[in-house]
């Protein structure tokens, strides 16, 4: 027979879990209320018509002057060494030279890339590009140019209609690591346009990589990646890998010498 100093025990013990059970079902009485996120969100973010730079954009360019750049002979060469690419960054060489014409600028062929004054860690990019209505070339010599985000990651600018070429490099494509989802490009001499969701690698003090960079691409409004992971620079030869860089760096554009043009450029920071 059970001692009575037992049976009360359990009694109080039975007790202090109905309690503890009622309370946790009383936490559980969620109203609508209670999740209701009263964080306020920039009201005053707004754009007049689709493509426009929203009213929180960086304007780097609006079809007047290419104040917003400079020359960058070296910044994205094919092959990547990380430290002469850095090195190039900390020289001035000068202004941007390519050529400003009727709200568009233009690749002047041999003078070089280009890369914005400004650095950007994770971005959206809008840009809108051209490639000669006259075919010249074939493959990759068909109006060849790149979208540098921190001058590293190309997302590849070409003249992809009725072109062949191989898939990850053609418009659109993660040079030489992912090809396009599907092939959105117009005529060529028509006007193109990338919207680009790029989240910048972050490394550890010791260089190690924490996390990769990750790019969303819509080619003419049509998603060509999402949210596809990035193996490292871009690389011309070889596979790529990761090499610790700066958080916040220049956009770069190509000169592939080809007569590519570019228009209607903003940028908003993640
Ligand atoms: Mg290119």
């Amino acid at each position: 027979m059970k001692s009575p100093v037992i049976s009360l025990s359990a009694f109080l013990i039975i007790l202090f879990l109905g309690a503890s059970l009622q309370a946790q079902n009383q936490d559980l009485e969620w109203h609508p209320d209670l999740t209701n996120d009263w964080t306020p969100v920039e009201d005053s973010v707004y754009t007049e018509n689709l493509g426009e730079p929203p009213s929180d954009a960086i304007i780097l360019f609006d079809g007047s002057d290419l104040s917003e750049w400079t020359s960058a002979p070296g910044y994205f060469p094919d092959i990547p060494g990380v430290p002469d690419y850095l090195n190039a960054l900390e020289e001035d060489h000068g202004a941007a030279p390519w050529n400003v014409e009727n709200g568009a600028m233009t690749v002047v062929p041999g003078s070089g890339n280009i890369m914005t004054k400004q650095r950007f860690r994770d971005v959206q990019l809008h840009i809108e590009w051209r490639t000669p209505e006259e075919i010249d070339g074939d493959g990759q010599g068909r109006g060849n140019s790149g979208v540098f985000l921190q001058g590293l990651y190309e997302v590849q600018v070409l003249d992809s209609w009725q072109n062949e070429t191989y898939s990850n490099g053609q418009a659109g494509s993660l040079y030489k690591q992912e090809a396009p989802m599907v092939n959105a490009s117009k005529k060529p001499g028509e006007w193109q346009s990338y919207d680009i969701f790029f989240e910048a690698a972050h490394f550890d003090d010791d260089g190690s990589l924490i996390k990769p960079a990750y790019i969303t691409v819509l080619h003419n409004g049509v998603l060509i990646h999402h949210r596809q992971k990035l193996q490292g620079p871009t690389v011309y030869i070889g596979l790529s890998k990761y090499v610790e860089h700066p958080r916040e760096l220049p956009i770069g554009l190509q000169d592939h010498g080809d007569y590519v043009s570019f228009r209607n450029i903003w940028v908003r920071e993640l």
